[in-house]
């Protein structure tokens, strides 16, 4: 499980400027979303050797009233969620009520809480620590988010204590599928129907609500493992359902697995939260299979509506597969394994460099590279990078001349002749040997 670091502090404090530092990325999938990621509050953090999650909240001022309680609701749950906390207080500033507010819940919140003293750019930085010492929360640490100054240090010491990432062994649990959806969409449904006719081999172990259970099973001799976000199999009483949805417990499965099912209410069309969601998987780079649930019951101009709500909403998750099934009478539900299955095959595939390079020059054959100053863009070979999701890395000289419609051609013609279906691809274009 990948730690999960919540910024907290009152409003203006840099926390907005420190979660775009951390969560930065130079690689990042290429996909067109607009409108999904622009708020987003929880982020991959890409900073240093260890992966985590990081939450940004919104801001605690004190005179807790209307939006502002609910900040501060969002900030308290956010906390909860956290191993770490980093508590933001502005260094020109100075010292603030609403400070001492914070540390006062933070000193009794038991959790592990650094006190980071930002915007120390241009002032003398002992002085402008000196005024925190009283929030009795330990050393504070001294960056200025908006120079990156200090950051990646701060990350190395608080994630100090973190184990490396380890390579997981697909081999012992098979295929991993993250069932994931907002609430109520159907998923615990959806597993339970799912998991019916299969002999579960071990279930339900102790964990926090922030967990997903692990459920491992064998279909037609294949073995599979079904990462639960909806807890159905530890779930006693209705009362508990109400809590059981958790983004941190999404987005750790989402990374957790091999194959995300995404299931979406028909009922209810595709919705913001949705994109969210897919917006998620895709930034993970994970293989992905939708399913439209609650199929069942639903009139032919309902399902029309879906449908072109699919073409208009989800072109950019295209890739994937889509599904139209209802959990609860179970049509539709065996033919999921059928899209996993192929979009696992895929996102686990294996090119030899020959083969990578001899379609390159296909590609490059038929339609050549367009001249840069007087020279042609040469592309010489390609080697695989990755998997899950694959990256195919292509090498030449002047590759970040490409224009963006041939690398779109490449891209394309590549996904095609490898069959790629149901994960994305990253494509990487380096320059030199
Ligand atoms: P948030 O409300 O806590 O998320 O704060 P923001 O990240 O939006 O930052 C508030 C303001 O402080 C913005 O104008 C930032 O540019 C500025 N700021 C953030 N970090 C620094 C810093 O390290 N130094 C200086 N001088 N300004 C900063
Ligand atoms: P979760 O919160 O995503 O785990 O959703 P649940 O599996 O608890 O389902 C929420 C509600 O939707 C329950 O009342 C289910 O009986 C109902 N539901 C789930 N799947 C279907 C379906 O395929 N068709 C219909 N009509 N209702 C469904």
């Amino acid at each position: 499980m990948l730690p999960v670091i919540a910024l907290v502090g009152r409003p203006n404090v840099g926390k907005s400027t420190l979660f775009n530092r951390l969560t930065r990325s130079r690689d990042a999938l290429v996909h067109d979303m607009p409108g999904v990621t622009r708020d987003r509050k929880y982020g991959d953090g890409k900073l240093g050797e260890k992966p985590f999650i990081v939450i940004d909240t919104g801001g605690i001022t004190g005179g807790e009233e209307g939006i502002d309680h609910e900040m501060a609701r969002q900030s308290l749950q956010a906390i909860e969620e956290a191993d770490v906390v980093l508590f933001l207080v502005d260094g020109r500033a100075g010292l603030n009520p609403s400070d001492e507010m914070i540390a006062d819940h933070l000193r009794r919140s038991n959790k592990e809480a650094h006190l980071i003293v930002n915007k120390t750019d241009g002032v003398d930085p002992d002085v402008a620590m000196a005024d925190f010492h009283t929030l009795g929360l330990g050393e504070p640490i001294a960056i200025a988010a908006a120079h990156n100054r200090g950051v990646r240090l701060l990350v190395e010491y608080v994630l100090g204590g973190y184990p490396e990432p380890e390579e997981t062994e697909e081999q012992d649990t098979g295929v991993r599928i993250a069932i994931v959806g907002r609430p109520n969409v159907g998923k615990s449904t959806l597993v339970n129907r799912l998991l019916g006719e299969e002999r579960v081999v071990v279930f339900d172990e102790a964990g926090t609500t922030r967990d997903s259970i692990y459920i491992p099973y064998e279909r037609d001799g294949k073995p599979y493992t079904i990462i639960d976000t909806a807890g159905v199999r530890r779930r006693k009483n209705v009362k508990e359902a109400v809590e059981k949805f958790s983004i941190i417990k999404t987005l750790q499965a989402i990374k957790d697995s091999n194959v995300a099912v995404l299931v979406i209410d028909a009922r209810q069309g595709v919705t913001e939260q949705d994109l969210h969601m897919l917006s998620f998987v895709m930034d993970a780079g994970r293989a992905l299979v939708i399913a439209f649930n609650k199929w069942d019951g639903m009139s032919a101009d309902e399902k029309e509506d879906v449908k072109a709500q699919v073409q208009r909403r989800l072109e950019f998750a295209a890739f994937a597969r889509f599904h139209f099934i209802s959990a609860l009478h179970g049509s539709g539900v065996g033919d999921l394994y059928r899209s996993v299955n192929e979009a696992y095959d895929c996102a686990m595939a294996k090119w030899a460099t020959n083969r990578l390079t001899t379609l390159l020059e296909d590609v490059v054959a038929d339609h050549q590279p367009p001249q840069v100053a007087g020279r042609r863009i040469k592309l010489r070979y390609a080697h695989q990078g990755g998997s899950n999701p694959p990256v195919i890395v292509v090498h030449g000289n002047q590759t970040d001349q490409l224009p963006q419609s041939y690398r779109r051609y490449l891209q394309n013609r590549f996904i095609k002749v490898l069959k790629i279906r149901g994960t994305p691809v990253r494509f990487e274009f380096k320059t030199g040997d």
